[in-house]
């Protein structure tokens, strides 16, 4: 019920905001340009928030009633992370991404681990100054393989690190609201992860940074 309040009290400011709008429109807006293209631009951005937060909840709660079935295929990860970051670097200029991919065999859930690796690096990308660096990185060990996305943002308090994979936990709310952010994405990539009875580790200092690192054990049975 708290995960339902949550989610109400989350989709109450976007359709508050597309409200405003359209009662602005009703009122003065039809003839006046500028106030047609604010509100045009702003409910383009609601509703896209919106739309993002619904699919988001609706991944979240597939998973609490146990209906999201991995499609387990053998993943090349050096080349789907390959992959993220040629598209990284295509949507967001603004960071300098770098890709260290030593080769790497897993079986699992092709969109969902994408998903995951979509998540951490559009973090970093929000959670860092223009211009500086975003690595993401991939490898083996005996026991299994790892993808990791590293940037030198801004950070987090040891304190906050405890909590960030909790359903709409913000470190900052109006700074992940202005990004885009709904608080979900880390929540749903530690259940894509332990699907594959993976596990995630992150590193972090504030203002020096985050590595968030994920394993996936070889030849784990779902
Ligand atoms: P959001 O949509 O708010 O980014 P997430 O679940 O993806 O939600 O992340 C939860 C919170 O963890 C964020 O609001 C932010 O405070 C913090 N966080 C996540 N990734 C990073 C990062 N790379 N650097 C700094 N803080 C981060």
């Amino acid at each position: 019920s708290r995960f339902v309040s949550d989610a109400s009290h989350e989709l109450r400011t976007p359709i508050a905001v597309i409200r405003g709008y359209a009662d602005m429109l009703d009122r003065w807006g039809k003839e006046d340009e500028s106030i047609l293209d604010e509100s045009i631009e702003a409910i383009k951005n609601e509703s896209e928030h919106m739309q993002k937060l619904v699919e988001q909840l609706l991944f979240l709660a597939r998973g609490d009633s146990g209906r999201n079935s991995l499609q387990i295929e053998n993943i090349q990860l050096d080349e789907l992370m390959g992959e993220v970051f040629e598209e990284s670097k295509m949507i967001d200029t603004e960071h300098e991404y770098e890709f260290i991919g030593e080769q790497a065999q897993m079986s699992g859930d092709v969109s969902m681990i994408k998903q995951c690796a979509r998540i951490l690096i559009d973090n970093a990308a929000k959670y860092t100054q223009k211009g500086d660096a975003i690595t993401i990185r991939t490898g083996k060990k005996p026991e299994g393989v790892f993808f990791s996305v590293q940037d030198n943002g801004i950070g987090m308090h040891e304190a906050d690190v405890e909590h960030i994979f909790e359903r709409f936990y913000r470190v900052d709310k109006a700074r992940s609201r202005e990004t885009g952010g709904t608080g979900l994405g880390l929540a749903i990539t530690r259940n894509v992860v332990l699907m594959h009875k993976g596990s995630i580790r992150v590193h972090s200092k504030e203002g020096e940074g985050a590595t968030f690192i994920i394993r996936i054990p070889l030849n784990y049975i779902s």
